[in-house]
C-alpha cells in the first residue's frame, strides 16, 4: 500500500463515514419506539434500551472520527435530532404479530449495520486511515452483540407471543 491517502479514497471514506451517521439515526428512529411498545416482553425493552445508549454512543464515535479527518460534523447533528423527532409520536401502539415482524427488522438492520461497518473497517485499512479502526471496530462488536441476542432470543419472543396469543392477550390484527 502506498504511503499517501488519495482524495478519491478519503472521498469514499467521508461517504461511508456520513451514511454510517445517517443509518445509526434511522437505527434510533427505529429503536426508540418500541422501548415503548413492548410492555409484554420485558426483556426485549431491556436490550432495545441498552442499545438505544449504544447506539448515540457509536454515533457520537462516527463524529468523532469526521471530526478527526477534519471533516464538520456539525451540520450531521441537526439532521439527527429532526430524524429522531418526527418518529417520537409514533411509539405507544402494537398490535398483533408486530412484536414477531420487529424482531425480524430489527435483526435484519443489525446485519445491515454489520456489513456497513465491516466495509468501513476495510475503507479505514486500505486507505491508510489506522486512527478511524479503533472505534469503527468498537461500533462493529455492539452491533454483532445485539445481531447475536436478537437471534438468540427470537424463540424466546416466538413462544411468548404464542402464550399471549392463546391467553387471549393479543389483539387480533
Ligand atoms: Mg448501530
Ligand atoms: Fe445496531
Amino acid at each position: 500500500m502506498e504511503n499517501h491517502i488519495t482524495e478519491e479514497a478519503r472521498n469514499i471514506f467521508v461517504v461511508g463515514l456520513r451514511n454510517a451517521h445517517a443509518m445509526e439515526n434511522q437505527a434510533l428512529s427505529i429503536m426508540k419506539p418500541q422501548v415503548d411498545s413492548v410492555e409484554n416482553y420485558p426483556e426485549v425493552a431491556q436490550r432495545l434500551e441498552q442499545h438505544v445508549s449504544e447506539t448515540e454512543g457509536q454515533i457520537r464515535r462516527i463524529e468523532t472520527v469526521l471530526d478527526d479527518l477534519g471533516e464538520d460534523s456539525s451540520s450531521l447533528k441537526d439532521t439527527a435530532l429532526s430524524a429522531v423527532g418526527s418518529l417520537t409520536a409514533m411509539g405507544h401502539s402494537m398490535a398483533g404479530d408486530e412484536i414477531l415482524k420487529n424482531s425480524f427488522a430489527n435483526f435484519a438492520f443489525e446485519n445491515y449495520e454489520i456489513a456497513a461497518y465491516r466495509s468501513l473497517i476495510t475503507l479505514a485499512q486500505d486507505a491508510g486511515f489506522e486512527n478511524s479502526v479503533g472505534p469503527l471496530n468498537e461500533n462493529l462488536a455492539e452491533e454483532e452483540a445485539m445481531a447475536k441476542w436478537l437471534e438468540d432470543n427470537l424463540p424466546t419472543v416466538t413462544h411468548r407471543y404464542l402464550e399471549l396469543s392463546e391467553a387471549g392477550h393479543i389483539a387480533k390484527a
